[in-house]
């Protein structure tokens, strides 16, 4: 079928794919698996890219600064339940100590991310926030899972630009039976997304693809609820099993009839990431250390040549790394910062693209 094409202000028309997407056009692109009609895809969404967010990549360097988590997420290795882990939450000083190690290597943005740890006191992260901004200058992400507002009211007034928050699926009874409730506490990541904007966050989210149990129309639906959200960042990754978890071990599942199971592979999640770049032209969208995981030759490359402009290098000291095992065989576990900031600039420019300047904020034009 023959693209559509548009132009405007006098540039070459920008090429689209046939028809709008709407659900039922998502979903059907989502079970596409004509390799000719998917070139189309992925260069639409290069395209989109381009014209939107620009040929730089974006480097946030990443700090995973504690692996104690009060949660039981079904899929994930961090939940409280997995007593074989090993549990570390990193210094004040260590913390910062990456934190100028990023500066050092360009970065624009740290990234702290950790379970939802309330050994990590609200004041103490402050401070910390209020050190990097005063003694870098970065752009600072938290990823701290759902700490209650009062939380992320101190943290965006000591200086907290965005924060990272995924759904995990939009599909409310998939959602419910792997995100099980802290007693008392009704988990509604939505409504601390609008809290998030409201307060002056960069607000990102995101899902896994793949979980047992989502089906295609979930993840159909997940993309247009990206597009209502107005989502600054959206982190798309393959849910990638952990055997000491009940969706690894199989004693959580959801019954849908095979046919209805989206696969979590990674031709399936350049999909979602080439289809998210085209309904949120300018959103920030990283090709995830998962994607990498599940194909650690080209993974990363392939999800910055199908819509993303955005890699986390990790800057999390090696003696911690190994212990942040959300997924087994996480890609670059035993990297050092220094092994990780090389072998991603090297990926970058074989692809020719250009590392990022700045803190590469949301664009808005
Ligand atoms: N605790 C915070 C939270 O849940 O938002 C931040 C850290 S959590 C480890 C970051 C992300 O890891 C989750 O949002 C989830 O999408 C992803 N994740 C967890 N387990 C995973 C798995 N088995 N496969 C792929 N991604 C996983
Ligand atoms: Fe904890 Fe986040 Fe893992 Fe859930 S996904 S168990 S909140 S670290």
């Amino acid at each position: 079928m023959d693209p559509l094409t548009r132009g405007a202000h006098g540039q070459p028309p920008e090429r689209t794919l046939d028809r709008p997407l709407d659900r039922t056009a998502l979903l059907a692109w989502l079970r596409e698996d004509d390799p000719e009609r998917l070139a189309e895809l992925w260069e639409a969404a290069d395209e989109t890219r381009r014209r939107h967010v620009g040929d730089e990549v974006h480097l946030r360097g990443l700090i995973e600064l504690s692996n104690y988590c009060v949660r039981a997420c079904g899929y994930c290795g961090l939940r409280a339940g997995n007593r074989a882990l090993e549990r570390y939450r990193m210094s004040e000083e260590e913390i910062l100590s990456c934190a100028h190690r990023a500066l050092d290597y360009g970065y624009g943005t740290v990234v702290m991310q950790s379970g939802e740890d309330y050994g990590i006191k609200t004041e103490w992260l402050a401070g910390i926030v209020r050190r990097i901004k005063a003694e870098t200058g970065l752009a600072v992400t938290l990823s701290l899972g759902e700490r209650p507002d009062e939380d992320l009211v101190v943290w965006r007034e000591a200086g907290a630009d965005r924060y990272l928050l995924r759904f995990e699926t939009s599909d409310e009874e998939l959602y419910r039976l792997i995100h099980p409730d802290l007693p008392g506490r009704r988990s509604d990541r939505f409504a601390i997304l609008r809290t998030l904007q409201r307060l002056g966050y960069e607000a990102g989210s995101g899902i896994m693809v793949g979980i047992p149990g989502q089906t295609y129309a979930s993840v159909a639906a997940d993309i247009d609820a990206f597009r209502d959200l107005d989502l600054d960042m959206i982190g798309i990754g393959p849910y990638i099993s952990h055997p000491a978890t009940p969706l690894g071990d199989r004693s959580w599942v959801r019954e849908i009839p095979p046919e209805e199971q989206i696969p979590s592979d990674e031709q399936t999640v350049y999909k979602v990431v080439a289809l998210t770049r085209l309904v949120c032209p300018q959103a920030n969208l990283p090709s995830t250390t998962a994607l990498a995981t599940i194909n650690q030759v080209d993974g990363r490359e392939l999800g910055l040549q199908r819509g993303a402009n955005i890699v986390m290098p990790n800057l999390t000291p090696p003696e911690y790394r190994a212990k942040y095992e959300i997924y087994p065989d996480k890609a670059c576990v035993s990297e050092t910062a220094e092994m990780c900031r090389g072998c991603l600039q090297g990926r970058i420019e074989a692809i020719g693209r250009e590392v990022g300047t700045g803190p590469g904020g949301r664009r808005r034009d």
